[in-house]
């Protein structure tokens, strides 16, 4: 099975989308998350991509649609779950050609919608394990809030580092990402009318105000 997940910056979309991957053994591949690995790791394209995202702008294409392409493949066989891509109604279109060619279906859209306002106060909140990416931490839910160890909050899952995204506290970068998701022009938002639009897979659409357990709920009953 392979789908897509939209849902702006603070929407809740890498919490649901690691529930999904979990039930159906799939891929989870975040083009975020790819980026930041790349940055940790010292690497080219991390050091290339680090001023963009540092400033909440978009890594250009050239460097960006290679390296998702390169991972899709790579999953071909167990079925994947793509996060952050496409951001750009140039990527959908990217996305959909290198489909076809590469003869990879797209079976559901997930779309979670939200509020900017809402989703700018949940960014401000959440938390990165350092041992793994798909723990959900988040300093104002009680369903995933950290716990306290030796006076400081570690990872409610394992017990790991945790640590705030320089961009999710900068909110000139949050509200330059949410110009890209809103924008539905070019930008994230005709990503997701783009795939919506060209009938190629069936589209759930939740509203994701609710809590994380009635969005999954709503999600995984609509996923069969
Ligand atoms: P995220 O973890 O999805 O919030 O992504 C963090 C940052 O990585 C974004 O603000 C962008 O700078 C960069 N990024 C992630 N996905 C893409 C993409 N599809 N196209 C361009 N830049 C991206």
């Amino acid at each position: 099975m392979n789908i897509l997940t939209f849902g702006p910056n603070g929407s809740g979309k890498g919490t649901q989308g690691a529930i999904v991957k979990e039930k159906y053994g799939l891929a989870h591949i975040e083009s975020g998350a790819i980026f930041r690995e790349h940055i940790k790791g010292g690497t080219e394209l991390g050091k290339k991509a680090k001023a963009y995202i540092d400033r909440g702008d978009l890594v250009p294409d050239e460097i960006t649609v290679p390296m998702v392409l390169e991972t899709l493949a790579k999953s071909k066989e167990k079925g994947w779950l793509l996060d952050g891509f496409p951001r750009s109604l140039e990527q959908a279109k990217a996305l959909d050609k290198a489909l076809t060619e590469s003869g990879m279906a797209l079976d559901y859209v997930i779309e979670i919608t939200l509020e900017r306002q809402i989703a700018k106060e949940r960014i401000m909140g959440r938390r990165l394990c350092a041992n793994d990416n798909n723990h959900p931490n988040h300093i104002a839910f009680e369903a995933i809030k950290p716990v306290e160890k030796d006076g400081r909050l570690v990872c409610r899952v394992c017990g790991g580092e945790l640590s705030a995204r320089a961009d999710d506290q900068d909110e000139a970068a949050i509200g330059k990402r949410h110009d890209i998701y809103y924008d539905d022009k070019t930008g994230t938002m005709a990503a997701v009318n783009y795939f919506k639009q060209s009938g190629k897979a069936k589209v759930i659409s939740v509203d994701g105000s609710k809590g994380i357990k009635e969005v999954s709920a709503e999600i995984l009953g609509k996923l069969v």
